[in-house]
């Protein structure tokens, strides 16, 4: 029997995160991973700054040896239509790949890696005792359930399933292919039901598409629509391969109890990713950070409070008391307006930010 006082099933950001945090506190942490690492994970690879600092990475460090694309620009329109370009002064988002990413945050987290054997069994050690039993030969008193929209810890602690977000990606090398897309400028473009967007994002010589949809019927149609306008929009000039497919939860979307008696769920298994943008690294990484606080205060009581979903901005609430076909006619049309895809779009849905004065003028013009 392999004994831990903290054994975090997943090693993606939520749970890499965690362990980093308990890495100087004397408890004995294990990650358990059924993938071997680097291994690849299905997601556009945008990080908002926060996920740097809040893990203090030295972003010039970090870009020593992997990939790290500033970004400083966006540009966004709807998918069939015209597209508005919002430049920054300075990098307000970056690119990564997460083959390079997660392992990189998986080697630096100081834990005990089981990597390459999937959970299979998971039960409550008998009455009188502490904790968990785990693969039949692996004993934790607390249990960190980390591992993505699918973990099964979550799904053994039960909990209704909510409608997840499905999305198809594919991250290929450039080549000699010509491609419009800037590195430092990633492209999305709304479907024009505003259900989801498509993505076109450069780093370096590799292209990362994609589509996500909070609804999941006809995804291929609405991918296959996304790549015909990229190619008639001049935006790309070849056949893409095939994409692949996931799914999350949207902050606020799930019914899983992310806290209990020995249990924490964190990221994609708690079901966190921005309601606005789907951005789901920082708050794995957020989550994680807190479920080690929590582990190390021996308290669980104020986790879930912790991880309630942001208040709704004033727009937003206008956008859902709007029918789905108005919806689609207004925001269709503001998102021809500049001070809409700069300020609400971009600054509040993406970025978080509030500071507008970091856009440059040229790009800002309201
Ligand atoms: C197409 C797509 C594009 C996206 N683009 C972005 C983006 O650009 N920016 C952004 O911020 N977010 C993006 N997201 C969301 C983001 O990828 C996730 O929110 C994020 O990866 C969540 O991290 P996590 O650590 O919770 O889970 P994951 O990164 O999914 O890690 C979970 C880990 O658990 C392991 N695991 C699973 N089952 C088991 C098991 N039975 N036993 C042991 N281990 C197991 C897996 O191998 C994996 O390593 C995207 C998502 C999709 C689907």
């Amino acid at each position: 029997m392999d004994s831990y006082d903290v054994l975090i099933v997943g090693g993606g950001p939520a749970g890499s995160s965690c362990a980093w945090a308990l890495r100087h506190s004397g408890l004995r942490v294990a990650i358990l991973d059924k993938q071997v690492f680097p291994r690849d994970k299905i997601c556009g690879g945008w990080i908002t700054p926060a996920v740097l600092s809040n893990l203090e990475i030295d972003a010039a460090d970090y870009a020593r040896h992997h990939v790290l694309q500033p970004i400083t620009g966006f540009r966004v329109g709807a998918i069939g239509g015209a597209a508005l370009d919002i430049q920054y002064r300075d990098p307000v988002s970056y690119g990564i790949r997460r083959c390079e990413f997660d392992n990189y945050l998986l080697r630096r987290s100081g834990a005990q890696l089981l990597l390459g054997s999937a959970l299979t069994s998971l039960q409550r050690v008998p009455e009188g005792l502490e904790g968990w039993a785990a693969n039949e030969g692996i004993r934790a008193r607390v249990i960190v359930g980390a591992g993505g929209h699918f973990c099964p810890v979550a799904r053994f602690l039960g909990g209704k399933e909510s409608s997840p977000v499905v999305a198809q990606e594919v991250e290929f090398q450039l080549d000699a292919c010509h491609c419009r897309v800037q590195g430092n400028t990633p492209e999305l473009y709304f479907c024009s039901d505003m259900k989801g967007y498509g993505w076109c994002f450069r780093k370096g010589d590799v292209l990362n598409i994609g589509l996500g949809r909070a609804d999941p019927l006809h995804l291929p149609a609405h991918v296959a629509d996304f790549l015909n306008f990229l190619k008639s929009a001049g935006r790309i000039c070849f056949d893409v391969p095939p994409l692949r497919g996931h799914a999350y939860l949207l902050h606020g979307t799930s019914t899983r109890s992310v806290a209990g008696d020995g249990y924490l769920l964190a990221g994609d298994a708690a079901g966190l990713a921005s309601l606005q943008s789907g951005e789901g690294i920082l708050p794995a990484v957020d989550s994680g950070l807190l479920a080690a606080k929590s582990i190390l205060a021996r308290d669980f009581s104020a986790y879930p409070a912790a991880l309630a979903p942001p208040p709704q901005s004033l727009i937003m609430r206008m956008g859902q008391a709007l029918q789905p076909p108005l919806a689609g006619f207004v925001a269709r049309n503001l998102l021809k307006t500049r001070w809409f895809v700069r300020d609400v779009v971009i600054n509040e849905w993406f970025l978080h930010l509030c500071d507008h004065s970091r856009c440059l003028p040229n790009g800002g013009n309201r």
